[in-house]
């Protein structure tokens, strides 16, 4: 069954998310140093008729990276392209990419951590120098084609940074890291979609819903989405908060927003009793990668509190015994 907290993208949901994507400044609630920095360099850079610098943003999915990217494009006045690291095979594929961009446009890599690094040898000039670098030929016979390309705006996105290799992240001219929503700044971004959708939410409905989504605006709209098909089926012309309760409780998400992965990261922890745990042992117990386990899976739990991360470990903090009704550190194994 799909988690419905799940915060990587489901694949039926594309067209729903580019129909509730804010287009402009305004309907991009919250990441406030992010904006208020970007809309200086646009500016500055709109003045002096350039290109945008190259920008990387960093942090877990579902928190506005390729809504953002889209907005600078409008902001710019600039044609966007999209694409993902995993695409760019061959060097081909970034050349042919690269050779039909125009003066000023905006190419979005996501995931531009997982770009191979003959292709990455490819990106250096083309983001440094705006040129191209093919070699034809192999062996003795081999020549390089220097071609010359229009400035451009690279925006890469990755949820990776410690993935990113060092000469790749300095040839981006600005770095943002993305920050998990607070909840009034998600209730925002539901009442917003539940206009767009056309079935309101109420405000305390919306609180509701934002206190579920582990921060994530990917996860609130998902919720909406549900809460609202609930609401259709007894023709509610608004969604209440006993509506959006019932919804969710049914639906079963936590009333944290905490997914099924996230209790067994702290049930793990709290059953060391205290005793931190390595990152490659969290991997082990919950058969996941360990780089996903650090970008994606605990950066929530950190930021709210529930996990500290020291030099000799993972631990589970308080705030994870009492979630769990447990009395304390002193606390033996759970049934997981
Ligand atoms: P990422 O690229 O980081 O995985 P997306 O940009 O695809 O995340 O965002 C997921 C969805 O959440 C988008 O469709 C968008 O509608 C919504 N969203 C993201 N950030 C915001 C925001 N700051 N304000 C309003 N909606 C947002």
């Amino acid at each position: 069954m799909e988690r419905i907290v799940e915060i990587e993208r489901f694949e039926d949901e594309a067209s729903y998310e580019v129909t509730l994507r804010p287009s402009s400044w305004d309907e991009y609630i919250g990441q406030e140093k992010i904006k208020k920095n970007l809309k200086v360099f646009i500016e500055a850079s709109r003045k002096r008729e350039e290109a945008l610098d190259h920008v990387l943003f960093f942090g877990p999915p579902g928190l506005g990276k390729t809504t953002i990217a889209n907005i600078i494009a409008t902001e710019m006045g600039a044609n966007i392209k999209t694409t993902a690291a995993p695409m760019i095979e061959k060097s081909g594929d970034l050349a042919a990419l690269l050779t039909n961009i125009e003066e000023g446009d905006i190419l979005f890599i996501d995931e531009i951590h997982r770009m191979s690094p003959a292709i990455e040898e490819i990106l250096y000039p083309a983001m440094e120098d705006f040129r191209l670098d093919i070699i034809i030929g192999s062996g003795p016979a081999a020549q390089t084609v220097k071609i010359d390309l229009p400035r451009f705006t690279l925006i890469g996105a990755t949820t990776r940074a410690g993935m990113l290799s060092n000469p790749l992240r300095e040839r981006f001219g600005m770095h943002f890291r993305m920050q998990f929503y607070s909840p009034e700044e998600l209730s925002k971004i539901v009442i917003q979609a539940s206009h767009k959708l056309n079935k309101i939410a109420n405000s305390d409905a919306s609180k509701e819903m934002a206190k579920r989504s582990r921060g994530t605006p990917r996860i609130a709209l998902r919720l909406l989405k549900r809460v609202r098909d609930f609401a259709e089926v007894v023709d509610e012309t608004k969604i209440s908060l006993a509506r959006a309760k019932y919804a969710l409780d049914e639906l079963g998400v936590n009333n944290l927003g905490f997914d099924e992965q996230d209790i067994q990261l702290l049930q793990l922890l709290i059953s060391a009793k205290n005793r931190p745990m390595g990152l490659s042992t969290i991997g082990a117990a919950l058969s996941e990668d360990e780089g996903t386990i650090e970008d994606v899976l605990e950066p929530y739990l950190i930021a709210n509190g529930y996990i500290e991360r020291t030099a000799r470990g993972r631990i589970a903090t308080q705030k994870s015994y009492e979630h769990f009704k447990l009395s304390g550190l002193s606390k033996g194994v759970l049934d997981v």
